[in-house]
């Protein structure tokens, strides 16, 4: 498929959950999921899309998990947050070898490996044509990496966000794997959203996203050339707008 000459989105912000890095092998780095990650990244930059990531880190780790075994829960969630930096090592990684020119940006510093979040810089990569990883979440505890997405997002004034998932190609009424009959959504609004309490985002990331009106796009990053169909207009997954 030839990149879409006129994008539906200009400025993406992809977020991949560490779940998605895992492909099938339900944690750690599935080196293949990684490599397809990159082509369908590499797809969207010959759209001459810019495009900024937010990677998550529950493959490694996940605070709550973690805290509910009785360790202190704001350490939990800083261990959590260095494991985004390694999920975002990982991506950089990946992307170069496309020959993508990449910036991780960590909310957490952490100097010899990846540059401080600065806004402005972020941008300045951007409009240079450098996908920049936003690594290390928020950098505060007690919060996820969909939130970090919706947060860049709006910080960047990204015109979508476009959210992975591993083998789920969008909203479904109930959770499709316990309810094989279920019926996909692929429209909701901001607040049907919430009012489901879906799992596929929390809900501090949908009001980020519905008070400053930046639509989302639930999508199958397994699906063939899922990134770049979106960007020609075509509408898979779940829109939430
Ligand atoms: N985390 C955090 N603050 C943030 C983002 C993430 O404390 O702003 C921690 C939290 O412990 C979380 C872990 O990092 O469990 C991994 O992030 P997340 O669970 O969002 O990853 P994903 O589910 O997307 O793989």
């Amino acid at each position: 498929m030839t990149p879409a000459a006129r994008p539906e989105y200009r400025r993406l912000l992809i977020k991949i959950s560490g779940e998605a890095l895992a492909g099938n092998r339900g944690s750690g780095i599935d080196d293949d999921t990684v490599a397809l990650v990159a082509r369908q990244i590499k797809e969207a930059k010959n759209a001459n899309c810019q495009i900024a990531m937010v990677v998550g880190g529950g493959n490694i780790w996940r605070g709550a998990e973690a805290a509910s075994n009785g360790m202190d829960r704001a350490t939990a969630d800083y261990a959590g947050m260095l494991a985004t930096v390694i999920n975002s090592l990982v991506m950089q990684d990946a992307l170069e070898k496309q020959g993508i020119d990449t910036r991780v940006q960590t909310a957490l510093p952490i100097q010899s490996v990846a540059e401080p979040y600065i806004r402005r810089r972020a941008m300045r990569h951007l409009e240079k044509g450098r996908v920049v990883i936003f690594a290390a979440g928020t950098g505060n505890p007690y919060l996820t990496t969909d939130t970090t997405a919706a947060l860049r997002a709006v910080e960047i004034s990204a015109d979508v966000v476009l959210m992975a998932k591993n083998g789920v190609d969008g909203v479904y009424e109930a959770d499709p794997k316990s309810h094989p009959e279920a019926r996909k959504l692929p429209n909701l609004k901001y607040l049907e959203a919430l009012n489901l309490r879906l799992g596929v985002m929390d809900s501090t990331a949908l009001s980020l996203c519905l008070d400053n009106q930046i639509p989302i796009i639930v999508f199958d990053l397994q699906a063939s050339e899922a990134i770049n169909r979106i960007l020609r207009g075509e509408r898979i997954g779940t829109l939430i707008s």
